[in-house]
């Protein structure tokens, strides 16, 4: 936690008080882990005082301010302050009756002097920190943004024992209840373009007040990044929620996992829970494919293995696809993936096989088929389905935008 101090007093300026108050204070908040990054002195002016609280608070957020909150005219710290946060000063009865006591407990009769009330004006919202050794209660005063200052009396000895007694405990439970956070949540789509999901978006295209959204795309896809800063723990937690729930009712049909869940993982957990094998043949990713579904723990339930096809020998030899069909249509084709795909379901007795073919570059071209192009066929029992399409990038990326396309229709198809 990061705070100002700010002590306050003429006599401090003037040189004739040695400010031991922010020495002591930087101390013993270090202590707790409390750092004190900037400290000021201002005069007994109610101006003053102000206007250093308010830059303190937009720098730090959190102010510790001494001095300044004594029964006479020169202690302007409270109603200051109390201005500052826009709130009214009212008597605390019960302030006036601790003071009364203390008072009569020195054999003090008489009625309580009219400053001393001025010690019990509260402002609206605040917290009483207790003084056990003085008159003035110490005050802490908080905005619905978790801004606060803390407002301890000048006399060394009190300002000394309300930080042990009080403000300490306060400060530690501040940290554990709500520390001010950065904190995000993703969502992971794949299968849409930035800008179409942009598009998708419309109006929460930029996120939502205090909340701003980020594009991050890759060769997995965009991820959707939603950042909470400066707010609690539960109430960025709740912003979150809200954000990624109107996010997700946009731009359902791509999203197939929150954070850094990879594809794979996802349809492994589709294809258990149906009970269902799945299968590869791959040809342009070499085996890409088969890499990421074993990099999941676990994937020993559902994938059985898979051939990497990559000589036209093996397609026909080892996969047995149709030479027919290889010499008319070529390796890089539709109805050469769906042949990789429902073979080598049938022959690993798998109810998903899934076959990829293409070009990834950077030679290999031929006329209508460009580097990237890539087949993919999906079988799931008796159910098939295609997808050709050109990837973008280099080889590496061509492979690996590939396996992600071949896992999301698998993702669909299992759905
Ligand atoms: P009180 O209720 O006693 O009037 P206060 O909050 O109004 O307390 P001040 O009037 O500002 O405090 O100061 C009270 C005494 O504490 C003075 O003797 C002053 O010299 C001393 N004092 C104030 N600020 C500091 C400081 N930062 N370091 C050391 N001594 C201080
Ligand atoms: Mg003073």
């Amino acid at each position: 936690m990061k705070i100002e101090l700010i002590t306050i007093g003429d006599e401090l300026l003037l040189g004739f008080v040695v400010d031991t108050n922010a020495v002591h204070l930087a101390r013993v908040l270090a202590g707790v882990g409390v750092e004190v990054v900037r400290r000021s002195t201002v005069p007994d002016e109610a101006e003053a005082i102000a206007a250093s609280v308010r830059e303190a608070l937009d720098r730090t957020g959190g102010v510790v301010t001494t001095g300044g909150l004594g029964p006479t005219s020169d202690d302007m710290t409270k109603p200051a302050i109390a201005a500052l946060f826009g709130r009214q000063l009212q008597l605390n009865e019960g302030i006036v009756a601790l003071i009364e006591e203390r008072f009569r407990s020195f054999g003090f009769t008489g009625p309580m002097p009219p400053g001393n009330r001025q010690q019990a004006m509260i402002p609206d919202g605040a917290v009483i920190i207790p003084n056990a050794h003085g008159t003035a209660p110490g005050i802490w005063i908080e905005d619905d943004r978790g801004r606060w200052v803390a407002m301890l009396p000048g006399v060394p000895r009190e300002m000394r024992g309300m930080l042990a007694d009080e403000l300490l405990p306060m400060l530690r439970q501040r940290e554990q209840d709500v520390p001010t956070v950065v904190l995000s949540r993703t969502l992971r789509t794949t299968g849409i373009g930035e800008s179409a999901l942009a598009d998708l978006l419309g109006d929460d295209a930029t996120g939502f007040p205090d909340l701003p959204l980020a594009y991050n795309p890759g060769w997995q896809g965009t991820e959707l990044r939603l950042t909470a800063r400066g707010m609690s723990l539960p109430q960025a937690r709740k912003h979150l929620d809200d954000g990624i729930a109107k996010l997700y009712s946009r731009v359902e049909r791509y999203v197939y996992a929150e954070e850094t869940t990879d594809l794979a993982e996802v349809v492994l957990r589709l294809a258990r829970a149906r009970g269902a094998r799945i299968a590869t043949a791959e040809s342009c990713t070499g085996g890409l494919l088969g890499a990421r579904l074993t990099a999941i723990p676990g994937a020993s339930d559902v994938y059985t293995g898979g051939i990497v096809a990559y000589d036209d020998a093996v397609k026909l030899r080892i996969i047995g696809v149709d030479p027919e069909v290889l010499r008319s249509e070529g390796a890089v084709s539709e109805a050469i993936a769906l042949e990789m795909a429902r073979r080598i379901a049938k022959q690993m007795q798998c109810d998903v096989g899934i076959g990829i073919t293409g070009i990834a570059g950077p030679g290999g071209a031929t006329p209508g088929k460009p580097v990237g192009t890539v087949w993919i066929a999906v079988q799931v029992q008796d159910k098939s389905r295609t997808h050709g399409r050109v990837f973008i990038g280099d080889r590496e990326e061509i492979r690996l935008r590939a396996t992600q396309a071949a896992l999301d229709m698998t993702r669909h198809m299992l759905a």
